[in-house]
């Protein structure tokens, strides 16, 4: 019970408790990094060059991790190995979103629910 007198549900206590031990799992590897990493295959265009051959064998792949900061993408190349080392990372970090959104979703429905909110319209 909270001290404003609404009580989550036994559900929500229960989902906030699974979020809870799985946020606090991820958390312990310190494995989170946020962005994404992609791969590249490029054309140089240099005349002779396999890439431009027939059928093309382009250069790569390259891999890139990119993240957006304050709308403009920032990157770093990564090796084959780190692109392989990293994804979990990014796994952590968007499942860390995920599970963030629910507990937020269960703030929503309390505030919902509290006979003392005025609803707007
Ligand atoms: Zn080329």
């Amino acid at each position: 019970m909270t001290s404003f007198g609404v009580g989550l549900s036994r559900e929500q206590k229960d989902e906030a408790a699974k979020i809870a031990s799985e946020l606090a799992r991820i958390a312990k590897t310190g494995e989170v990094l946020p962005g994404s990493i992609v791969s590249r295959r490029t054309h140089c265009g240099r005349p002779g060059c396999r890439c431009m051959a027939e059928p093309p064998q382009p250069h790569g792949p390259y891999y890139q991790w990119t993240r957006k900061v304050a709308s403009k993408t920032v990157g770093r190349w990564l090796s084959p190995e780190q692109a392989g080392d990293y994804q979990i990372f990014i796994d952590n970090h968007r499942r860390l979103r995920e599970l963030f959104t629910r507990l937020e979703a269960i703030g929503l429905q309390t505030l919902e629910a509290d006979p003392r909110t005025r609803h707007q319209r």
